[in-house]
């Protein structure tokens, strides 16, 4: 499984260009090594014929990769932006995730928008744009979409499309795609999230105009909106209750998890709310959960 060569520090993205002149955009795949269907995606689009402007296909976190594991040294999707902005970025400087964003971020600057390919919920495709480009994310068809990340996950590459400005001064767009669980045992749901991977860079490489034919119909065109509110960070650890999962829905006096000896116990202002991202954590001031909300728009 290569991408669509073998992915290294210094060989981790292919440029491709259509015949006319357009944008610039960037399919991001493999920020978290273990999340494979990223690279798997990027093998077939770089056989797309575009036709117009350029398109880089830009592997992170080739050590990751190769181990097969989230990170090595960070969460790489942290580490994008200005350190001076984002403290995760200063607090891991000299990480080898941060030096492979500085690599990547000069080709991002060149971008007008770009897509990165994760996967983290075994049941579920959803879209995380930031909150100016939402209109844009709609188009690309996933039942549910996350908001308010920017301004929780700085650091991510949805975030650093949030910061950044295209040549008109405008915000890029850019988003995260969630494409189910990243240790799939069952082939066919891999090959539906896959194909709803690869339907979704199509969707978006003809809002960019850099494939000119008319989208397929949307399936969702009211996708369920999760607005994220909170990010609850560890005192010392965090251990997840049992089976919860992304997008459970919460009710007072459910038991989260535990941090350290404390039981992290659901207050009342979480009641019909929304968990996401619950991960068991070793450390302090990690984030062990995200709580969201449903919104209509
Ligand atoms: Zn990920």
């Amino acid at each position: 499984m290569t991408f669509p060569h073998t992915l290294t520090d210094d060989d981790f993205f292919v440029k491709i260009e259509g015949e006319k002149s357009g944008k610039t955009v960037a399919i991001l795949c493999s920020i978290h090594g273990n999340e494979r269907v990223g690279q798997d995606i990027a093998k077939e689009v770089a056989n797309w014929k575009l036709d117009a402007g350029t398109l880089y296909l830009i592997g992170g976190n080739p050590r990751a990769y190769e181990q097969n594991v989230r990170g090595t040294d960070a969460n790489m999707n942290r580490c994008f932006g200005d350190p001076q902005e984002v403290p995760y970025i200063a607090q891991h400087i000299d990480s080898y995730e941060r030096k492979c964003a500085e690599k990547i971020m000069p080709l991002l600057d060149k971008c007008d928008g770009w897509v990165d390919i994760h996967q983290c919920n075994k049941d579920r495709t959803f879209s995380i744009p930031h909150g100016e480009c939402t209109e844009l994310a709609k188009k690309l068809d996933f039942p549910i979409m996350c908001t308010g990340y920017d301004t929780t996950h700085k650091g991510s590459t949805a975030y650093y499309a949030s910061v950044s400005k295209d040549s008109t001064g405008n915000t890029k767009p850019g988003m995260t795609l969630e494409l189910g669980w990243i240790h799939e045992c069952d082939e066919s749901v891999y090959k539906q999230n896959k194909d709803k991977g690869l339907d979704a860079c199509e969707r978006f490489l003809i809002e960019m105009g850099l494939i000119d034919k008319q989208p397929k119909p949307l399936k969702f065109p009211n996708p369920v909106y999760i607005h994220a509110t909170y990010i609850y960070k560890t005192k010392s650890n965090f251990s997840v209750q049992g089976p919860l999962s992304d997008f459970d829905r919460l009710r007072e006096g459910m038991t989260l998890g535990t941090d350290g000896e404390e039981v992290i116990i659901c207050p009342a202002e979480w009641d019909g709310k929304y968990i996401m991202f619950p991960r068991n954590r070793d450390t302090a001031d990690h984030e062990g959960f995200v709580i969201g909300e449903r919104r209509t728009s």
